[in-house]
């Protein structure tokens, strides 16, 4: 059952081919087996799992399913889940207990899925490889000696490695497209605002932004469907109707306006990578779609400007983490500043102690014209290239990450040359606009990631584009051996 799509399983679940017990128990079964080389996993709720595909056995017979119910859908541990530790990859959290679900995980939960347990990730989702996890690294199932990509590096390697057929992720700067293209797997980023951030642990509150994760675009859109729409608890998710993201799957893509970005086509690009790139977009031309170059020229300052913003926003948001409330707390404090400094001191990691320093300081009073005001005003540069490029072209196109899959410590030592993995993905976020990953290839072995990036609102089409281009190529049927 592990090598199915959702839309397989929901399909067998309905036909009564299997019950969602018996789809549980495999799906348990297998990271029992896989985990421990895979480390995707950070905790495993296997009874609580099995009730509620008990629960959902019981839901089908009654005639009252919808599409996931039954289905187990993995959660990121960025997102809270009641009784459940929710760690964010951190020690910070490691014994925190979530006292509520976030809005996205008792969306699933009214779907009537199943979640077996939480997936490793990035310490509080900073890192592009899922090394900076307090439980330790994910390992890419495509070959153990390299990364997963991140953060949401255990979602994708899960989904790879059939440990759950769906699973969510976030993505701030590219943290679910990035691990999604090294993993050989689906995964969407959408319009900041379309998912509830409610429950979710903030990182970077303009950016961060929830999605789904899975095979196949098909599985993304009815996973979308499920996360997508206003939550009044989350006051930047936006009022506007969720279309019906599978009815619109098989839409024509005649007379389809194709931009290339000339600045993801330059320097950096691993060559065998560009030559899927322009092969994917060939299958787009045969599918009716026109191709033109464009030029967003203030792509190559987006990762200088995200890594402005972005620590700004945490050194903010993490402030949070005092000791006092909730999460680690020293041992025997000698006074107030002992508490907060040995609790900080020893719950956050080295990445995370980075990034709040660049953003306590960029926000600092004798730097924030200087830093933060500037990134801010870059940022609108960015989007502005966006919205003139969508004038002309209804989606752009190119790689998701300029490599494949690097491996483990390779790039521990050097934050840039880590931070630059993110080169194609970052700007997105700054604008707000969704884009998608999906496999488009192998270079030596390892899968190859084609972005998608399409205007506000645009999931439907973007998830419409990924299916078409599925139904012609077989890539993302590919799956590792372990
Ligand atoms: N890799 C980027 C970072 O480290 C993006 C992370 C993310 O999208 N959560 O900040």
């Amino acid at each position: 059952m592990h090598t199915q799509t959702i839309a397989q399983l929901a399909r067998g679940l309905k036909n009564r081919d299997f019950s969602s017990v018996e789809l549980t128990e495999a799906c348990l079964a297998r990271i029992r087996q896989h985990n421990p080389a895979l480390n995707c996993y950070i905790s495993l709720t296997e009874e609580a799992a099995l009730a509620e595909a008990r629960a959902a056995d019981a839901r089908i017979a009654s005639g009252q399913a919808e599409p996931l119910t039954g289905i187990p859908i993995a959660q990121k541990d960025i997102f809270c889940t009641e009784g459940v530790r929710t760690s964010c990859g951190s020690r910070m959290l490691d014994s925190f207990i979530a006292p509520y679900d976030a809005t996205i995980v008792s969306r699933f939960r009214a779907a009537g899925s199943v979640m077996p347990g939480k997936l490793n990730m990035d310490e509080f989702a900073m890192g592009s490889s899922n090394e900076t996890s307090f439980y330790g690294p994910v390992k890419n199932p495509w070959n153990l000696q390299t990364v997963p990509g991140g953060s949401s590096g255990g979602s994708a390697a899960a989904v790879a490695a059939g440990l759950a057929p769906g699973a969510t992720g976030t993505d701030t700067g590219g943290s679910i497209r990035q691990p999604a293209s090294f993993c050989g797997i689906t995964g969407i980023k959408p319009t900041y605002g379309r998912c509830s951030r409610w429950g979710m642990i903030a990182f970077a509150s303009s950016l961060d932004q929830a999605g789904p994760m899975a095979r196949t675009a098909e599985d993304c859109a009815l996973m979308l469907q499920v996360m997508a729409g206003f939550d009044p608890k989350d006051s930047t998710s936006v009022d506007v109707p969720v279309p019906d993201y599978a009815g619109a799957l098989n839409a024509s893509l005649d007379g389809l306006r194709i931009g290339l970005p000339r600045e993801f086509f330059e320097a950096g690009l691993d060559p065998a990578i560009e030559q899927l790139i322009r092969a994917a977009v060939a299958e787009y031309r045969k599918l009716g779609a026109t191709v033109s170059e464009i030029s967003l020229p203030n792509m190559p300052l987006s990762v200088p400007a995200y890594y402005v913003v972005a620590p700004a926003e945490c050194s903010s948001n993490l402030a949070r983490y005092d000791g006092v409330r909730f999460g680690h707390r020293c041992a025997n404090p000698a006074d107030l500043p002992d508490l907060y400094t040995r609790s900080r001191g020893e719950g956050f990691g080295a990445e995370v102690k980075r990034r709040i320093l660049m953003g306590t300081y960029a926000l600092s009073a004798g730097y924030y014209d200087a830093y933060y005001l500037k990134a801010q005003k870059v940022r609108r540069l960015i989007s502005d290239d966006f919205q003139q490029a969508f004038r002309s072209v209804d989606v752009i196109m190119g790689p998701t990450a300029p490599s494949v899959a690097f491996g483990l410590g390779e790039k521990s030592d050097d934050p840039v040359s880590m931070y630059l993995s993110d080169i194609y993905t970052i700007g997105v976020n700054l604008a707000g606009l969704p884009g998608l990953s999906l496999p488009a290839g192998f270079c030596a072995g390892l899968p190859v990631g084609l972005q998608l990036i399409g205007n506000y609102f645009s999931e439907a089409r973007l998830l419409n584009l990924a299916h078409r281009y599925q139904q012609v190529t077989d890539w993302h049927t590919r799956q590792p051996t372990l």
